[in-house]
């Protein structure tokens, strides 16, 4: 791409067009207060409740939004086709009588294992409609983790295709008793044994019998994480969350009505559930949403063709458009685009310029987890970025971080956590309890909740620093932090160095017991295609980084790799990198992606 090319697409960027709603960040936090957020929301008609459905369907299905596409879905060859707000109020509501008429009560859950189709949305919204909890599940988990998840929520409904149910839950439908129901979004008429077809059902439904008048701390949805040992925790979230959705969906992701927003996170995750279906339909905006994997050319050209404004995506994507190089996005524009955003993992540096480079945006980081529902610290887009960071916590949100002793556990002073208030400094990521999208327990492990929790603070287990402005960087989780001659070391920064190197693709960095320095700093490479593993280059990677990070921090040994081992959502399994260098028990690998499995 040529240098004029890059400037004509700064110069046609949308970022000029739109003033944020977050136009001063000081000013906002000052005066933002969470009622002040819910009063963009409706509420049931008649002062009835709380219900997400509603606020995402129903109240944009009335006069002429009701034509509006609420959802546009591109098939495999790049067509589209959509849903209305109206259409999707409609059908949600005609799910919502199946359940009922099925006898499904209030409070029950609704698993969902479906691609990214109709049915997943309207079986989303049609379960909150009956006042039931949603449990989604990533379509490619195989039959047992599948099996553990529905078990552990004991749900009492499937909705799920012939094909899906066929490969992966028939074998293990022995074991689910509690499983009542399996609705096949595709059964045309004739049904698998033991299966119900939701189009027969949909059809002769009782016209909508009304929204369920859910209140807002009903539960809402059950995320299942993937926790160090072997079970699963499954975070319970309600109906309450939507009004963080609302506001981080106007405050970070800057949702305005005429936006054409992709979120390219599964609704399987808990990203692709609160942005990819709950944030954007709340603000009426069109959500894109593909129905293939991810592709280089097939993702430039979605941006480019489907006149995307508003991008939400994660660094493992944008490292592998990066891996392909820049040239594959010649011939593309992007004078649509006005917001990139990524969160799941630390966002390298290098990922912000290329996109600049590549997109003519930079990319804005944010953090949260499955347990706080929603997004808690993020680069706004009406602040200047500072690579490397994960930004300024939301309005309404207070973070701090916690002093840890050697053990890893909050020091505690008369009574009080003991918070860091210098600068630059490590520490706990706290935040103090209260804002609507948190989780309000893990199912059945109230002990484990607990935990979560010290001297009012609820602890994320992520460490981080804050520079003097308030901006929070992040360092690594707690457990994935390097010992090394008295030094603590966070993976991401000897992995973002390590990224610098023209021939490295992607990093991870873990420790390994060292009996001089406790722990050594080893580092596991995936090069860029053109390049091959040889000891010069090992050699040369490591003088790289020993330049950089200094002798100390810098990786002592460094192995090529194929295939990092990752989670299906693209995070880095480092735990799962350390335990098998170790040769340690692997520990709950269902979120494991397949192609990162042993042979
Ligand atoms: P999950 O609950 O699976 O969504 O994972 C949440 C974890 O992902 C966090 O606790 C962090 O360790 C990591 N994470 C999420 N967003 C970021 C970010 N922007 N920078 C660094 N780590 C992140």
């Amino acid at each position: 791409m040529t240098g004029q090319q890059h400037d004509d697409r700064r110069k046609n960027a949308g970022v000029l067009k739109v003033q944020p709603y977050l136009a001063d960040y000081e000013a906002t936090r000052k005066t933002f207060s969470w009622d002040q957020a819910r009063r963009g929301l409706s509420g049931l008609p008649g002062g009835r409740g709380l219900n997400i459905a509603y606020e995402a369907a129903d109240r944009h299905a009335i006069g002429s939004q009701g034509r509006k596409e609420a959802l546009r879905f591109i098939r495999a060859d790049g067509s589209t086709y959509s849903l209305t707000y109206s259409e999707l109020a409609f059908q949600s509501s005609r799910f919502a009588s199946v359940l009922r008429g099925l006898g499904v009560q209030a409070g029950a859950r609704v698993f969902t294992l479906l691609t990214r189709c109709p049915g997943l949305y309207i079986a989303m919204l049609g379960t909150f409609k009956n006042a039931g909890v949603v449990c989604p599940l990533f379509s490619a988990f195989g039959p047992d983790p599948i099996r553990q998840r529905l078990q552990l929520g004991t749900g009492q409904v499937l909705v799920t295709t012939k094909a899906l149910y066929r490969k992966k839950v028939a074998p293990v439908r022995a074991d689910l008793p509690d499983l009542r129901y399996i609705l096949l979004t595709d059964a045309d008429g004739a049904p698998e044994p033991g299966t119900l077809d939701l189009e027969a059902l949909m059809a002769s439904a009782a016209p909508a019998a009304g929204i369920a008048p859910t209140q807002p701390e009903d539960v809402a949805l059950l995320h299942f994480t993937s926790g160090t040992t072997g079970t699963p925790k499954g975070a319970i979230h309600v109906h309450e969350a939507v009004v963080a959705h609302y506001a981080t969906g106007r405050f970070v992701l800057d949702l305005h009505p005429d936006d054409v927003y992709w979120c390219t996170a599964d609704p399987g995750w808990v990203t692709g559930t609160s942005y990819g279906v709950i944030a954007p339909l709340v603000h009426g905006v069109t959500v894109l949403v593909d129905e293939e994997e991810m592709d280089v050319d097939r993702w430039y050209r979605i941006l480019a063709d489907q006149k995307v404004t508003i991008w939400y995506t994660a660094p493992t994507a944008l490292r592998m458009l990066m891996k392909a190089g820049a040239e594959r996005a010649a011939g593309y524009g992007f004078p649509a685009l006005r917001l990139i955003a990524s969160v799941g993992e630390p966002l390298n540096p290098e990922a912000i310029v290329w996109a600049q480079k590549v997109l003519g945006l930079p990319v804005h980081d944010n953090w949260w987890q499955t347990e706080t529902g929603g997004i808690m610290i993020a680069n706004y887009p009406s602040m200047p970025i500072r690579p490397g960071s994960m930004g300024r916590p939301m309005p309404g949100i207070e973070a701090a971080l916690v002093a840890r002793d050697s053990e890893g556990k909050p020091v505690i002073e008369e009574g009080e956590v003991k918070l860091i208030t210098e600068s630059d400094t490590m520490g706990e990521l706290a935040l103090r309890p209260g804002w609507p999208s948190m989780f309000r327990g893990y199912l059945n492990d109230e002990e484990r909740y607990r935990r979560c929790f010290a001297g009012g603070w609820y602890l994320t287990g992520d460490l981080a620093k804050r520079d003097k402005d308030g901006y929070f960087w992040f360092v690594g989780r707690g457990d994935d932090l390097i010992k090394s001659s008295g030094h603590l070391i966070g993976p991401f920064e000897v992995e973002s160095c390590l990224l610098e190197h023209p021939a490295v693709a992607e990093a991870g960095v873990i420790g390994i017991p060292d009996p001089v320095a406790g722990e050594v700093v080893k580092a596991f490479i995936e090069l860029k295609a053109g390049n091959q593993p040889s000891d010069d280059l090992r050699l040369e990677i490591i003088g790289f980084a020993r330049k950089r990070l200094g002798a100390a921090v810098a990786p002592r040994l460094l192995d090529f790799t194929t295939g990092l081992p990752r989670t299906r959502s693209g995070k880095i399994l480092r735990r799962l990198l350390k335990a098998r260098e170790l040769g340690l028990p692997e520990g709950d690998l269902s979120t494991l992606e397949q192609g990162s499995r042993r042979p």
